[in-house]
This record gives C-alpha cells, sequence and structure tokens, in this order.
C-alpha cells in the first residue's frame, strides 16, 4: 500500500534536495497552474520531448504495458478515483521502485495535461528509448520496416502496431519525420510503441545499414515492375516504404535490391502508407502467421 502525502491544494511541493519525492509518497495535485502539471503538459509539445527525452503514454493499458515491458517511468499520473484500482496501486508500486513520482491528480489535471475533455484516467511519463542504426544486427527470422519521411502520426503509429503483430523487429524511420513520441503517434501504436525497436537514422546513416543489410532490401513503388506477391522474403528482410506525399526517393529506391508494387484497380491512385505497409507485412510473414502464429 503507498503512503499519501498531502499538500496544499494547487500548491506544488517542492522536491526534495536531488529532486526526488519521498519514497513510496504519492502527491495530490488539484492545480493545473501547478508546475509540474506545467512541465508534463508542455510534453504535447515537439521541443519539450526533445529537450527532456521524455514523452507521454495515456491510458491503464498503454501504462501497464510501458511499465510491464522494463520502459523506465519517470511519473505516474492517475485520477483520484482511480487510485484504488490493485492495478493502479500496482503501477505505483513499480514506479516508486524505480525512483518514479506518482501523482494523484483532479480530473481537470488530467484535462489539462492530456488536452482532452474526457482524458484518460490514468498516464504514464516515460523517457524515450531509441535503437542506433549502427547498433542493428538483424538475425535470419528479422523484419524491419523502414519509412522515409514519414508525417502523419497516425500512420506512424498504425505501422508500428502492425510490425509488433507481425513479429516485425523494428521500425527505422529516414530523413525528417513526424516525432513518434508524440501523443498522437504514441496513441495510435495502441501499446506496440514499447514492444517494437524504434531507430533513427540520417539518409547516410540508412545508406550506411542498407550497406550491410545481410538480407534482402524489399522497397515499395507504385511504379515498380515486380507484383508483390512474386517476391522472395526470405529473411532478414529491410522493407522500405516511401513518404505520404513524394513516395520512395530515387535515393532510397537505389538502396532496395528489389522494387514491388502492389496491384491496384478503381480510380484511388495509391493506397494509404499504413494499409500499403499492412499489405506487405502480412505477405513477407505468411509463413510464419500460418495456423496460430
Ligand atoms: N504520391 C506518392 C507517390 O507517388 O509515391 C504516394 C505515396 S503513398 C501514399 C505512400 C507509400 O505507400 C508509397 O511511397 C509506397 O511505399 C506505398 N504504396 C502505396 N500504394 C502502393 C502500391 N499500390 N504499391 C506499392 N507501394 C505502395
Amino acid at each position: 500500500m503507498v503512503a499519501v502525502m498531502k499538500t496544499p491544494a494547487g500548491e506544488a511541493r517542492r522536491p526534495r534536495p536531488g529532486g526526488a519525492q519521498s519514497p513510496g509518497a504519492v502527491k495530490e495535485v488539484s492545480s493545473v497552474a501547478n508546475p509540474v502539471v506545467k512541465e508534463i503538459a508542455g510534453l504535447a509539445l515537439a521541443k519539450n520531448r526533445k529537450a527532456s527525452g521524455r514523452f507521454i503514454a495515456e491510458g491503464l493499458k498503454l501504462v501497464a504495458d510501458g511499465v510491464d515491458a522494463g520502459w523506465a517511468i519517470d511519473t505516474l499520473v492517475y485520477a483520484a478515483a482511480a487510485g484504488a484500482q490493485p492495478l493502479v496501486q500496482r503501477l505505483a508500486a513499480t514506479c516508486h521502485a524505480r525512483g518514479g513520482r506518482v501523482l494523484s491528480v483532479t480530473d481537470a489535471v488530467l484535462a489539462k495535461i492530456s488536452r482532452r475533455d474526457n482524458p484518460q484516467t490514468v498516464i504514464g511519463i516515460f523517457h524515450q528509448r531509441l535503437t542506433a542504426p549502427e547498433t542493428i544486427r538483424p538475425t535470419a527470422e528479422d523484419v524491419w520496416v523502414a519509412l522515409e519521411q514519414v508525417r502523419d502520426p497516425g500512420n506512424l503509429g498504425t505501422i508500428v502496431r502492425t510490425a509488433d503483430a507481425v513479429g516485425a523487429a523494428g521500425v527505422i524511420l529516414i530523413g525528417a519525420t513526424v516525432d513518434p513520441f508524440s501523443p498522437e503517434a504514441v496513441r495510435a501504436t495502441m501499446g506496440s510503441i514499447f514492444h517494437v525497436a524504434l531507430a533513427k537514422a540520417s539518409a547516410p546513416a540508412f545508406a550506411t545499414l542498407a550497406g550491410r543489410w545481410p538480407g534482402r532490401i524489399v522497397g515499395t513503388h507504385l511504379a515498380a515492375p515486380t507484383d508483390y506477391r512474386s517476391e522472395d522474403y526470405t529473411g532478414p528482410v529491410l522493407l522500405v516504404m516511401g513518404g505520404e506525399q513524394a513516395g520512395l526517393s530515387p535515393a532510397v529506391a537505389d538502396l532496395c535490391g528489389a522494387l514491388v508494387r502492389i496491384p491496384m484497380t478503381g480510380r484511388a491512385d495509391s493506397l494509404n502508407l499504413a494499409v500499403a505497409t499492412g499489405v506487405m507485412l502480412f505477405e513477407i510473414a505468411r509463413d510464419r502467421l500460418r495456423g496460430d502464429g
């Protein structure tokens, strides 16, 4: 059972020297003007996420996924009314054990942090985790997805979720892309952000990775000559997808050993990026997903 440390309503408790909360204590916060609340709400902005290396995960399931996957949690925030739930108490105890803060807050504070009228009752602030491209060492079974200049956080989150669903090892973001730790992207992963490795690579760093890739590099292109169903996906596979607007650049297409297209009929000129990635990933994983998977 965690101890409750009362603080005057709306007043931020000064951190103890070293910035730590008393071990096992839950801080009660009711004011949206509380500096800790402002600091956490500020993580909605990319510049603050970048500066602090932290991000917001909203919802009990998402936070439990992150904690159970061993991610470093900085702060657990929950609605006072949710504090008696056994799972919330377990998360609070784990957060404390890992040196994090635990805040019991009002609905108004939750709404301020999540910028929503109907906020989730549990929010976790986690430390970001990225894999350096030069440390990627694919095994024969591995599938990695590389996305060039993806712009839409919903697409990115959906792709991370789909990559998780087929057992892919990770997602590499090439060039200037949307922040994978934005609240929208994290929400769209439905917890898979904690289970799929994420890497960011500049164009030259991706070219280096492609140069030492030990298996197939398959790019997708609307004008590719080959039907995606005729390609060989013996691992390790690096699947390369173009951005929503510009598609695959010639420079990145040149790094691919094969270019494939997903045949379409009707009048759509292309598939949505996340849909196309899903089609490709399920084709690549076809054999390993047979039977009960
Ligand atoms: N205007 C862009 C273009 O000309 O490529 C459309 C990009 S599309 C929305 C985003 C990415 O999804 C593409 O770069 C490609 O990787 C993939 N994609 C979408 N539809 C595809 C298809 N029918 N065949 C192969 N790849 C496709």
